[in-house]
């Protein structure tokens, strides 16, 4: 009897969630833009957006997310440049974001993850990841690409392991995996995220050295995806978690019995957000049950 493959149930599950209930992107997304000199946006139409840098002694990527996206990437780095790619930067340690750096590294490139998403990997690789040819520890280290500076900043325990938020500060430009999501809610039970400590990254990240970044997803209006995210984005993140939590507080105050509060709690000022109608609940269940364990320390004790 044939088993079933958790890891193609997963991967078709993930496929199935970056389309489902969409109420932006009907046609799929595949699209270059240049962003800054010599940086540019691509999205692969599948729900998933890559960066990648050009310079006269090679080509940076950031995040390969699988075989199929790394191909067309690649293609698309071919149609502007003759340069070879030399780093394919993995942001952390998910099958759906680190699959594919076998495609860069087929084409001469070094793939380069935090040590800490390389040894889950190592321990856990899914069907399309392979290990990275060069790892890293700590908060924070450069790289150098035809003299342009690429920062690599582990800000900590806030999603999935060794995520790692990439800035070039002389392009103004950064790249954001999962951490921020323009115009859409958190993502169905907001898995593997630590939420407080998300939220603390995500003040850490407003310091950082960029006015525009590409944001791994993306829920605005299509004809504004292909320019990336910015800091106001972040911030309407940042608001987005504190709202819901603040809903939530406001149920416990009125003695909704929990079980109900993700049934009743609603934000209209985001109903315009991609997922509202389908994921809101599923976070409002994953945050509550955060704070009912009590890792707020503003949770009202009774
Ligand atoms: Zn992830």
């Amino acid at each position: 009897m044939k088993m079933l493959n958790f890891r193609n149930v997963a991967a078709a599950l993930l496929m199935s969630f970056s389309w489902s209930g969409t109420t932006h992107a009907e046609a799929p997304l595949s699209y270059t833009n240049e962003i800054a000199p010599g940086v540019y946006s691509f999205g692969g139409g599948n729900g998933y957006h890559s960066m990648f840098m050009v310079t006269d002694d090679g080509v940076a990527v950031f995040e390969s997310v699988s075989n199929a996206h790394a191909e067309k990437l690649l293609a698309a780095i071919k149609e502007i440049t003759d340069q070879p790619v030399k780093y394919a930067f993995h942001s952390h340690n998910h099958w759906d974001h680190a699959g594919g750096g076998k495609v860069f590294q087929d084409a001469g490139a070094e793939t380069v993850m935090h040590s800490q998403a390389a040894a889950w990997l190592e321990a856990n690789p899914g069907m399309e990841t392979s290990p990275p040819d060069v790892t890293w520890d700590g908060n924070h280290r450069d790289f150098e690409i035809g003299g342009t500076t690429v920062e690599l900043h582990y800000l900590g325990l806030n999603h999935g392991l060794g995520m790692t938020v990439f800035v070039i500060p002389e392009k103004k430009t950064a790249y954001i995996a999962d951490l921020v999501s323009p115009n859409r809610v958190m993502f169905t039970i907001v898995p593997d995220f630590n939420i407080r400590e998300w939220e603390r990254t995500l003040g850490e990240i407003l310091e950082l050295d960029f006015d525009v970044a590409v944001c791994s997803h993306n829920g605005l209006p299509a004809e504004q995806v292909p320019d990336g995210c910015t800091k106001t984005h972040v911030e309407e993140e940042v608001q987005f978690i504190g709202d819901l939590r603040n809903a939530i507080f406001a149920e416990f105050q009125k003695g909704t019995p929990a079980d109900q509060i993700p049934g009743t709690v609603e934000l209209p000022q985001y109903a315009d957000w991609e997922h509202y109608d389908d994921w809101l609940e599923m976070n409002t269940w994953r945050v509550m049950l955060d704070l009912w364990m009590g890792p707020y320390p503003w949770v009202p004790k009774s």
